[in-house]
């Protein structure tokens, strides 16, 4: 009988642990930034974005900002400088259609690799296109995400129910995207012309010579994929896609020239403005004469 006892105390022990810990883990759970908003935490990446986050924050350094890989042991940084977690996460039967954002209410930053990786892919395809490389670009991202932070905008993921609904509409969103794309070439602008050379200087120059084959792609599919759009200012080419971005080939454009001010590289984006103004009004090609 004592026996049947000590064996039912020990069932009872062994249900309570396993109450606890699954309630340990729900606690756990309703914590988690990325579990709340019905993401998952990924490996995918780690290393690659750990690289990106290390070359972002040399960019930092002065904004007293600091990136931090949430799956890092490492003891975070004490000094005065803000710390702002990056997190990788994917979601089941994933429909993100961006590489980063920064969640609403979270003082971090979310990358999905898989879509980082088939963007930077799908964007390296074609005749005439360069390789893109996805732990420089997504340098890039970062300073424009940490941009967002700074200037209390939390990115506006792409809205799906608003895509394709082209447009070139001035909406407050996208003005968001302008001003954290702004802050990112800033940064890039005066680190890579800096007159010592050092660490910063030359990988904010990598960034850079990232971005130019980015718009150099972006060029070749206009040209060559669609060949007669720049005339006609196809919508589907020049437009934004959609209320909260505009055009990523008119930012990168944009950004290119905030970061160079060169004739060239104002030339370029006036001739893609100029398409978009064709596209919104447009007129024959050719006059025709009875
Ligand atoms: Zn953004």
């Amino acid at each position: 009988m004592s026996h049947y006892l000590s064996s039912l105390g020990l069932v009872s022990l062994l249900i309570c642990l396993q109450i606890t810990v699954s309630e340990a883990k729900l606690n756990k759970d309703i914590k988690d930034v990325v579990i709340t908003r019905g993401l998952r935490h990924t490996n995918q990446d780690q290393q690659i974005v750990a690289k990106a986050i290390e070359r972002a924050n040399l960019f930092l350094e002065e904004r007293k900002i600091r990136l931090s890989p949430s799956w890092s042991n490492v003891i975070k940084n004490n000094s005065a400088d803000d710390d702002v977690s990056v997190y990788l996460v994917e979601k089941r039967g994933d429909d993100t259609t961006t590489p980063a954002w920064v969640p609403k209410d979270c003082h971090c930053v979310f990358v999905n690799p898989k879509f980082l990786a088939s963007w930077a892919a799908n964007n390296s395809k074609g005749i005439g296109r360069m390789s893109i490389d996805r732990e420089y670009f997504l340098t890039y991202i970062l300073l424009h995400e940490v941009g967002h932070i700074s200037k209390h905008t939390s990115a506006k993921v792409f809205d799906e129910s608003t895509m394709n609904l082209l447009n070139i509409d001035k909406t407050k969103e996208k003005a968001n995207e302008e001003d954290a794309d702004k802050f990112a070439a800033e940064l890039l602008r005066k680190y890579s012309r800096q007159s010592h050379v050092n660490s910063a200087s030359l990988e904010a120059n990598w960034v850079i010579s990232e971005l130019s084959k980015l718009s150099w792609n972006m060029q070749a599919f206009r040209t060559l994929d669609e060949f007669g759009a720049f005339a006609l200012g196809k919508p589907s080419v020049y437009f934004d896609n959609g209320y909260s971005h505009p055009n990523l080939a008119w930012r990168i454009l944009k950004v290119n020239y905030l970061i160079q001010q060169t004739e060239a590289t104002q030339a370029l984006l006036n001739s893609f403005e100029e398409a978009r103004q064709r596209g919104a009004n447009p007129e024959p090609l050719y006059n025709y004469r009875e």
